[in-house]
């Protein structure tokens, strides 16, 4: 058996199947039946509400309904689509990739002022070579005794 940390707590324990040591899997235990009794009250919920109300994070409460562990009525939608490329989202309308891009048009959209890299040449400073140390200095060998 290998001792490993714990991904929760950080704490050393023998390593299971889960990644996270026992007292912290209880404790997510825990966390997920007050998560599934909550969407069972807040049907109209979103993944974000969810989060905030259980402590749970997205990706976990996503995590779950992947594994087939968190049954979610119908009706509910937690996994979101980018609204560009339906890659899927945790919060908002859009990816990361695609906000980035996005981004990119907005700033390249205002103004049209970025600058074109016109006067970016190389930073290539000839390096001192051959000027490794000050020669003439005598240099005890390190490996000689201790
Ligand atoms: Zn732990
Ligand atoms: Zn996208």
């Amino acid at each position: 058996m290998m001792p490993t940390n714990c991904r929760r707590c950080g704490k050393l324990f023998n390593k299971t199947i889960d990644t996270i040591c026992p007292s912290c899997l209880r404790e997510e235990e825990k966390q997920f039946d007050v998560l599934r009794e909550y969407i069972l009250e807040n049907r109209t919920a979103t993944i974000s509400e969810v989060a905030d109300a259980t402590k749970v994070p997205p990706k976990r409460i996503l995590r779950y309904i992947r594994e087939g562990r968190l049954i979610v009525p119908e009706g509910m939608n937690f996994e979101l689509n980018c609204k560009q490329c339906d890659a899927i989202i945790y919060e908002g309308n859009y990816c990361g990739p695609c906000t980035n891009k996005m981004v990119q048009n907005l700033s390249g959209a205002y103004g049209g002022t970025t600058p074109t890299k016109a006067k970016s040449e190389p930073k290539s400073a000839p390096a001192s070579e051959g000027k490794k140390g000050p020669k003439g200095y005598h240099t005890t060998d390190s490996g000689k005794k201790k």
